[in-house]
């Protein structure tokens, strides 16, 4: 049976590296509804507004728009084979839907946690860096770009930080990760779905376990 893979874990935890990775090996598209939302903050829309505030403040988006984009999403045609993804469910009410959605999809869900601690977390997120062009992402702590905040696989891109990536808002971010997100953990280990990976390694090494777990469990 094909599979919904969810990479769960805080903001910083990496999720989107191991997501790109997986998507580039494994050949499964990547749904990151941070990169949807990004998107739709750019744009000029009505719903632009709610959406970067929302982001601005390090609140969650809600449940309906995000449930709307998910489903949109997931049903296009490279999804059938099975998907991954990075940032959603972060709430009940998205996990609820994101089951219904499985059963209509006719599809498995597999949760994998990547589990970072809180003060590497914060340096995760503070030096985070990536190319606008490709999406590469760097760390100016962990993984610097071979050219001071220049992407190494486009030379001359300047290399972007996000505007949620400031010290105050990556508080307000792991401080609603803690409040809604963390207990939908419990749901997914009591439903014995959950495989946890100890994320505080180098990003091949991490990618390793999660492949294994992936591909043992197909
Ligand atoms: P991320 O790139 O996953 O850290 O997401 C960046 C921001 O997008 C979050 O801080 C939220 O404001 C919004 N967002 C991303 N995914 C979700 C989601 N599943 N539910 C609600 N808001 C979300």
């Amino acid at each position: 049976m094909w599979k919904i893979i969810l990479l769960m874990g805080a903001p910083g935890a990496g999720k989107g590296t191991q997501a790109r990775l997986l998507q580039e090996r494994l050949n499964l598209p990547q749904i990151s509804t941070g990169d949807i939302f990004r998107a739709l903050r750019d744009a000029r829309t009505p719903l632009a507004d709610e959406v970067r505030a929302m982001m601005e403040a390090g609140q969650l988006v809600s449940d309906d728009l995000t449930i709307r984009v998910v489903r949109e999403r997931t049903g296009r045609d490279d999804c059938k084979h099975g998907y991954i993804l990075d940032g959603f469910p972060r709430t009940p009410a998205q996990a609820a839907m994101l089951e219904k959605l499985a059963v209509e999809q006719g599809k498995r869900i597999q949760a994998i946690l990547l589990d970072v601690p809180r003060e590497l977390l914060e340096k995760r997120m503070t030096g985070r860096r990536n190319c606008p062009v490709c999406g590469e992402i760097y760390n100016i702590y962990f993984r610097p770009a071979k050219i001071d905040n220049v992407c190494d696989l486009h030379p001359g891109t300047q290399l972007n930080h996000r505007a949620d990536d400031n010290p105050e808002t990556v508080q307000a971010r792991l401080a609603t990760y803690e409040e809604q997100t963390h207990p939908l953990l419990e749901y997914y280990q009591a439903s014995n779905i959950l495989r946890v990976v100890e994320g505080a390694r180098e990003p091949e090494a991490i990618y390793r376990d999660i492949e294994d777990m992936i591909t043992s469990e197909r």
